[in-house]
Formats: C-alpha cells, sequence, structure tokens
C-alpha cells in the first residue's frame, strides 16, 4: 500500500507491505525498516493520550485510530508551528489558561452528584488532541482566538456545582471568544471524542447573556 507523507514543503511516498492497518503502524514500519529519520509524535496507541493526531485526506485523525487506504495523503496538523515532518509543537496550556479551565473557586458542597457527572461527562472525555485546533478556520484570521477544546473545557467547569466563579468563567471567553466563533461546526466534525464543541459554544454564548454579555456584532449591523 502506498501512502504519501508531507516532509517540509514536500510530499514523499513510502510503500508499506499491509493489506489492512492503521497508520500508526505504518508509521512505525517507515522509521524501522524505511527512513529513520521519519518524524512524528505518538503514546498510548490506543486513542487515549491525543498525541498522535495529524490530517489524512484533509480531515484530523488519530493516527493510532485511522486505517490507511492505498493513497492516503498525510499532514502534519494545521494552525500549529511544525517541528518537523508531521511533529508539531502544541501548547493546550495557553488556552487552558486564558479560559481557567479547572476549578477557580470550590463551593462548600460535599458530593458532586451523580446526574451533575453525568451532564459534564461527555466535556471531561477531551483528550486535547488538538485536532479541533487544526479544523478551525478562524485561525487563519486571527491567531488569538481561543481554541475550541477551551471552550469545551470552560463548558465543563460551568456545569461543575463545585465551581464558585462562574462569572470567572463567563468573563474569559468574550475577548477572541464565543461571539467570533462562526458556528461552522469543523471541530465537532475533527473531534475523535464526539464532543459537539460548536454546541458547547452555542450554551456559552446563552450563559454569557444570563451575565449581561451580548453579541457585539449586533452594533456592527445596520437596521
Ligand atoms: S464552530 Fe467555531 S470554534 Fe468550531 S471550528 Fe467553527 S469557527 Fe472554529
Ligand atoms: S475537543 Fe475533541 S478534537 Fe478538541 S482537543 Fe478535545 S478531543 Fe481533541
Amino acid at each position: 500500500m502506498r501512502i504519501d507523507i508531507k516532509r517540509g514543503d514536500e510530499f514523499q511516498e513510502f510503500k508499506v507491505p499491509f493489506k489492512s492497518a492503521t497508520l500508526l503502524k505504518a508509521l512505525y514500519h517507515i522509521k524501522s525498516y524505511i527512513d529513520q529519520s521519519l518524524t512524528f509524535d505518538a503514546n498510548c496507541r490506543y486513542g487515549v493520550c491525543g498525541t498522535c493526531a495529524v490530517r489524512v485526506n484533509g480531515r484530523e485523525v488519530l493516527a493510532c485510530s485511522h486505517k490507511i487506504v492505498d493513497g492516503d495523503v498525510v499532514e502534519p496538523l494545521r494552525n500549529h508551528k511544525v517541528q518537523r515532518d508531521l511533529k508539531v509543537a502544541r501548547d493546550v496550556g495557553r488556552d487552558l489558561k486564558r479560559v481557567r479551565g479547572w476549578i477557580d473557586s470550590i463551593e462548600d458542597i460535599e458530593t458532586i452528584s451523580d446526574g451533575n457527572i453525568v451532564k459534564l461527562e461527555k466535556q471531561s472525555d477531551c483528550i486535547l488532541c488538538s485536532s479541533c485546533y487544526s479544523a478551525c478556520p478562524i485561525f487563519e484570521v486571527n491567531v488569538d482566538f481561543i481554541a475550541p477544546f477551551a471552550f469545551t473545557r470552560a463548558y465543563r467547569y460551568l456545569l461543575d456545582v463545585r465551581e464558585g466563579d462562574k462569572r470567572g468563567k463567563i468573563d474569559s471567553i468574550q475577548q477572541n471568544g464565543v461571539w467570533d466563533c462562526t458556528l461552522c461546526g469543523a471541530c465537532s466534525e475533527a473531534c475523535p471524542q464526539n464532543i459537539d464543541i460548536k454546541s458547547d459554544i452555542l450554551m456559552l454564548r446563552s450563559e454569557s447573556s444570563r451575565f449581561g454579555y451580548f453579541d457585539p456584532n449586533f452594533n456592527l449591523m445596520s437596521f
């Protein structure tokens, strides 16, 4: 089977002797037997750590989950600095800090109920793979936009009954935040954990309104 891998500005063709294999298995084969210099990131191999996210035929995938087909075109994630071949520099902490993606001020609550856990279960599944960051078209025009996964994290803690500073969370997502999103849904489509990030952003907009914020674009519209 043939796969083309982007290396710098060019694509290099590789042949791998598999009829059925994950992309990660193919990458390890190339590195072990064809070209030791091929560089990529991987860790758990089970879709848990999110480290091996790349793009195949223009779509974000986890290399450990994607089954290769003949002619696959493999590229590094977009919107990230490419360090070498498929390896990119990730700084998920930057955006998690911006939205204060943790419990800021603990409410005096003895336990979190099962109902509350279920409510924030999906958002807690994020593995910080950065696929949504890669898929989002806003970064091409605004590098300061908050990464989609950080919205999901902010919403997760907004739902958490233990969080005592919900206003802090809402304040943090206004600038270069929820109102700048086009609601295109590319982030939701890219997510390997099936988190509907666009829907979380819509919920955050609604919550922002409850705290007195409104869409600043309304000011720019003439009626
Ligand atoms: S829905 Fe918003 S955050 Fe998600 S990819 Fe589109 S513009 Fe980016
Ligand atoms: S929200 Fe989904 S696509 Fe984005 S970093 Fe988390 S797991 Fe990856």
